[in-house]
């Protein structure tokens, strides 16, 4: 394939919303598997300017994502002037004209066809007006919009979506459209023709709502005298019921800035993106950054619209299964070098320790985190669920209070005599701490589990976790012996 360059353009909305981020996934892929360029657009030629908070939510999510974009942002408003010169080269070669007619007129005339049950599209008043008309009212200062000339005659737009397939779409169906309003002002289907001419897009991959654009803006780009780009509509994202998903409908789970900020990693963001709706060529559901661009191709994206299965998942809030359970899977199998960082982050939000992710701490560190990792969904897991390894502030599970404390109310007094005899032990070992543990069960005469559920909640605060004595290990002698003491402030 040749030089090829591709555009992600969202509107300038605030937030990188999920189904936006396939897209932008989709291009990005696309340009790395074609050694191509991949560009940035901010579309906001239809939005008040001057808000940069309005880009920044889509850049951070962006970023967050890992997709590096080459070129860009560049700002559509930016380029209001050269839509208008294309507005004026349409009118010069007779693809476009000036239509004098008045909002008011237009709207009359509407309502009319609408009760006539006639075709509401522009009745062409102003498309055969002659010279000297047009003079005279451009003389007298009559305002006017420019609007493109569609072709007559029986003929057609087609051209073919490497997704959707062959289109044709009659002109007949078509309208004579406005590209320039009455104020000056460039309308969105313009402008977004003529930026991708002037960044040279050779693909257009975008959400399926640009479809009903597509015949339209070919026209332009045949009118300019150019060559169409290859099209590629990429079908809606929709929750379980159907519905197009929205931070409206949805809420925050709609944008990449809840994942961003709810514990998930970003790589298992964009593997879960890039699996709705693309058919992997083996079923296969795990790629790391190369074999995912080796294995990308628009061939695999499917027109049916993918779904957001939003569910209670795992069980912290509502979204979808598949994206926790790929979540999970990079977390318990990254590399502990590359996954550090990542809860680091969260520890740092959190308020705990930071002095153990380098030096002499960092093993221990590593260790504790490969050891209860195989356990978490979430990146939060560890300074919620795990907070008891890295810190002497944690919560207690109320199931673990109830089961393993209340329930045996002796454990009040013999957590702090086992503390005493765990403090004395020589060596604080696998086998030493074991030792100790099922010895004092066999000396009280309860079973081993009595005690080391206890232990457990008192040390962990959790109801499960990996083999208690790997656990008193990673946690440490002087805060075992310290937990196991104050056990009397949970009765
Ligand atoms: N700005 C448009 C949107 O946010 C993108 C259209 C396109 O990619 O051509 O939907």
């Amino acid at each position: 394939m040749g030089h090829t360059r591709v555009r992600f353009a969202p509107s300038p909305t605030g937030y990188l919303h999920i189904g936006g981020a396939r897209t932008a996934i989709y291009n990005w892929l696309f340009a790395r598997k074609t050694g191509g360029v991949f560009i940035l657009r901010i579309e906001d030629t239809d939005v008040s300017r001057g808000s940069p908070e309005l880009v920044q939510g889509i850049l951070d999510g962006l970023r967050w994502l890992g997709l590096d974009w080459d070129e860009g942002p560049y700002f559509q408003s930016q380029y209001a002037g050269e839509h208008r010169e294309a507005a004026q080269k349409l009118l010069e070669s007779a693809h476009a004209y000036r239509c004098f007619c008045t909002p008011d007129e237009l709207k009359a005339r509407r309502e009319r066809a609408l009760a006539e049950k006639r075709d509401v599209k522009y009745d062409g008043t102003c498309r055969n007006l002659s010279p000297e008309e047009v003079k005279a009212k451009e003389d007298a200062g009559v305002p006017f919009a420019i609007r493109f000339k569609m072709p007559e005659g029986p003929g057609s737009v087609a051209f073919r979506d490497e997704v959707y397939g062959p289109i044709e779409k009659r002109f007949a169906d078509l309208e004579d459209f406005v590209v320039v309003r009455s104020d000056g002002s460039p309308l969105y289907i313009l402008s977004n023709a003529v930026d991708d001419i002037r960044d040279g897009i050779t693909h257009i991959i975008r959400g399926q709502d640009g479809l009903a654009n597509t015949p339209k803006q070919i026209l332009i780009y045949e009118a300019l005298g150019k060559e169409p780009p290859v099209f590629a509509h990429m079908s809606f994202t929709l929750d379980p019921k159907r519905a197009k998903i929205s931070k409206r409908r949805h809420g925050e789970v709609a944008t990449v800035e809840f994942y961003r900020t709810h514990g998930f990693i970003p790589w298992a963001v964009l593997n879960f993106l890039v699996l709705l709706g693309w058919s992997t060529p083996d079923d296969r559901e795990f790629f790391d950054r190369a074999e995912l661009i080796r294995a990308f191709s628009l061939e695999g994206v499917g027109k049916a619209s993918s779904v957001f299965n939003f569910h209670k998942g795992d069980p912290k809030f509502i979204t979808d299964p598949k994206l926790m359970a790929i979540n999970a899977h990079y977390l318990r199998t990254m590399e502990l070098s590359e996954l550090a960082p990542l809860i680091r982050a969260e520890m740092e939000a959190a308020g705990i320790w930071d002095d153990m992710f380098e030096g002499a701490e960092r093993e221990w560190f590593l260790a504790t985190v490969d050891l209860i990792r195989s356990r978490y969904h979430l990146l939060s897991d560890f300074v919620t669920e795990g907070a008891a390894y890295f810190s002497d502030e944690f919560p207690m599970n109320e199931n673990a209070l109830n089961k393993n404390l209340l329930k045996s109310p002796e454990l009040a007094g013999w957590l702090p005599e086992l503390a005493d005899e765990i403090d004395a032990l020589e060596g604080f070992t696998l086998e030493s701490t074991e030792g100790a543990i099922r010895g004092f069960a066999d000396k009280k005469g309860v079973k081993a589990g009595v005690i080391i559920n206890g232990v457990r909640a008192a040390v962990t605060g959790q109801l499960k976790g990996p083999g208690l004595f790997d656990v008193l290990i990673a946690v440490g002698k002087d805060r075992v012996v310290r937990r196991l003491r104050e056990v009397g402030r949970y009765y």
